[in-house]
């Protein structure tokens, strides 16, 4: 196998990646970025909607007040000391991407422009807040490549279309990966002193979805197969926008300018669910109320999706109703010049045209809120105790920090990336300086060879896109929106089943090395069935609804008993591994501590966990 040797190591060439190259080679480290994509196709480019930041520009705003949406959001689950980090953070971080270069929107005095999203609000719950920095609905593809820009004037070097399968570990340890170059099938080894997961999420582990084929989440597969935990799996979140059945995703920008859900009856069901945040609640919110709707058959057509509705006469006759300023009122010019993309989508795949009839959607399998756990500097954790494993690093959807708790809200992503993908950039390039290189086990690479081969040799009757398409079949019905202990079970005991099939039924077509998708797919379908695994079997163990995980046996949120992060471990083989779950790490509620020790009466503690009634 062709070794390659760099200080820093980093899967993935998303927005978290490429911070964190960027960082860590400022720093001085020498830094390779291993990508199974090319750059600038990595899921973050079609992020739409904006990046979060307590500019003010429009309305009044704090970092706090970011804070506090995050927190609330997040359903209390998210660490606060981590929270308030990545929203003091994200103001220099948006002001930086615009020195970069970014090309944000501007208002009339030529400052960053700024749009509404749900659950971010001013003075703590007070009214929504203009807090969305964008470049049109194109926010995520600007911010791709200006820092692939910024990347390939430090001299990153950039291995595009190869694909890390393994993690090599020595003494505990990081001392590298092996990836697959697409292009050749050859197996190369990454020797490093550091590795940076960056590697995205897993959302294809649904039938309908908003993610793009690649999000397998290999990286957090890997991990979880090579000893680390997973924290909070069971916390995955559903947009309530995706294009009826094709799960492409209609960004809440829409609603931030303005647009509406209505049911087959004609109503905005939403004034009912959640009468001051409306259509802009928080997701969780919105996508259950939209499954209720369903069950009660008012979605249109008995089909299971509602109508977003952003046409001007609708949004206007809503705004007045509401007795906004006419100067907000929109126009068809207006959504044309906002929301290009998404008018792009709906004319192309649907035949629909926005500014004159509504779009058909339906709630979409969406972000992974867990993830790899890491500290506030993106270190690897390997225990509820917060101890580190040496050299390993995460950020972005991969990685639980935890800012987004249980639930994130919209525009909080791109925040994370850009935040602790920075952090975590500066951190590594410190660890590099000073770390030895650990030498190569003799035998590197050789396991995870022979698995590819097990693979390749498949000649049982279960092709990986029928596996596939029951994983992604069950995991909706069962393991979605609502969930029950009767469902959870149904979802692992069919995830036993095809896992079987998958290590001893397998059958590949395609033979041969060169951009061999067939087998790519193929082991990408295990990183998916045992991320699948995990996120049922914590979501069974969890026996409270909170945020994203709504279980319709146990209704109530559950703060005596379960105020605390999930961590699971696999062992064991592949092919038949089992799991241990412990719910004992601890939540950072240290601003609501700072409120108790400031003696603040309870009725005036804003980071206390507040009842919800879901
Ligand atoms: C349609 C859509 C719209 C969104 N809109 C918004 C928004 O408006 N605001 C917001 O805040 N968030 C939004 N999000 C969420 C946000 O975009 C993502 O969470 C975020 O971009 C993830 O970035 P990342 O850097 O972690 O990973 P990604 O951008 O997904 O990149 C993953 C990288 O890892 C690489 N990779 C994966 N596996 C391997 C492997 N085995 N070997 C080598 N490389 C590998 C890929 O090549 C890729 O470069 C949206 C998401 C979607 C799907």
């Amino acid at each position: 196998m062709q070794i390659h040797k760099h200080d820093a190591i980093i899967i993935g060439a998303g927005g978290a990646g490429l911070m964190a190259a960027l960082y860590a080679s400022k720093g001085g480290a020498d830094v390779a970025v291993v990508s199974k994509l090319y750059p600038t196709r990595s899921h973050t480019g079609t992020a739409q909607g904006g990046i979060g930041a307590a500019l003010g520009n429009l309305d009044e705003d704090k970092p706090i007040y970011h804070t506090y949406d995050t927190v609330k959001g997040g359903d209390y689950l998210a660490d606060q000391h981590a929270a308030k980090i990545l929203a003091e953070n994200a103001v220099e971080a948006v002001i930086e991407l615009e020195h970069m270069g970014l090309p944000f929107d501007r208002t009339s005095e030529k400052r960053i422009s700024q749009r509404r999203f749900g659950g971010h609000t001013r003075n703590f719950g007070e009214e929504l807040v203009r807090r969305a920095c964008h470049a049109a609905d194109r926010t995520g593809h600007m911010i791709l490549q200006t820092l692939y820009q910024q990347c390939i004037k430090n001299e990153v070097n950039f291995f595009d279309e190869f694909q890390v399968v393994d993690l090599i570990v020595v003494d505990g340890v990081v001392a590298g990966v092996v990836a697959i170059e697409l292009g050749t099938g050859e197996f190369h080894i990454f020797h490093g002193k550091a590795c940076f997961f960056a590697s995205g999420g897993w959302g294809r582990c649904w039938s309908v979805t908003s993610n793009a084929h690649s999000l397998t989440g290999d990286g957090a597969a890997i991990a979880l197969r090579r000893g680390l935990p997973l924290q909070d799996m069971e916390f995955f979140q559903f947009h309530p926008t995706g294009i009826y059945r094709m799960g492409i995703l209609i960004t809440e920008g829409v609603r931030g300018e303005g647009g509406v859900l209505i049911n087959s009856v004609g109503e905005r069901f939403m004034e009912r669910y959640a009468p001051s945040a409306k259509d802009l609640a928080s997701r969780d919110v919105v996508s259950r109320a939209i499954y209720l709707e369903t069950r009660a058959g008012r979605s249109i057509k008995n089909r299971g999706y509602v109508h977003l509705d952003v046409r001007p006469q609708t949004v206007n006759r809503y705004f007045a109703e509401e007795g906004r300023d006419r100067k907000d009122f929109i126009d068809e010019s207006m959504v044309e010049r906002k929301l290009p993309d998404i008018l792009d989508f709906c004319r192309t795949y649907l035949g629909v045209d926005p500014v004159k009839e509504p779009m058909p959607v339906q709630p979409t399998a969406h972000y992974a809120m867990g993830g790899i756990p890491t500290n506030i500097d993106a270190e690897v954790l390997i225990d509820a105790e917060g101890t580190v494993m040496l050299g390993a690093y995460a950020a972005g959807e991969t990685a639980c920090v935890s800012v987004h708790g249980a639930n994130r809200l919209g525009t909080n992503s791109l925040v994370d990336l850009v935040v602790f993908g920075r952090r975590g950039g500066m951190k590594m390039a410190e660890y590099v300086k000073g770390a030895a290189w650990a030498p190569l086990p003799k035998d590197a690479g050789a396991e995870i060879e022979a698995e590819f081969e097990r693979i390749r040799q498949g000649a049982g009757k279960s092709r990986p896109g029928e596996l596939r398409h029951l994983m992604q079949a069950t995991m909706m019905d069962n393991v979605g929106v609502f969930r029950t202990e009767e469902t959870l079970r149904q979802g692992i005991n069919d995830l036993a089943e095809l896992r079987e099939r998958f290590y001893k039924d397998l059958h590949i077509d395609d033979k041969s090395r060169v951009f061999n998708t067939d087998l790519m797919e193929a082991w990408e379908l295990g990183c998916l069935l045992d991320l699948a695994d995990v996120t049922a079997r914590t979501a069974l163990e969890r026996k409270e609804s909170r945020g994203a995980h709504s279980r319709e046996d146990f209704k109530k949120r559950d703060d005596e008993n379960w105020l605390a992060h999930s961590l699971i471990y696999q062992e064991g083989a592949l092919s038949d591994p089992s799991y241990v779950a412990h719910f004992d790490k601890k939540v950072d509620l240290s601003l609501w501590e700072a409120e108790i020790a400031a003696g603040l009466p309870v009725d005036q503690q804003k980071f206390k966990p507040k009842e919800r009634v879901y």
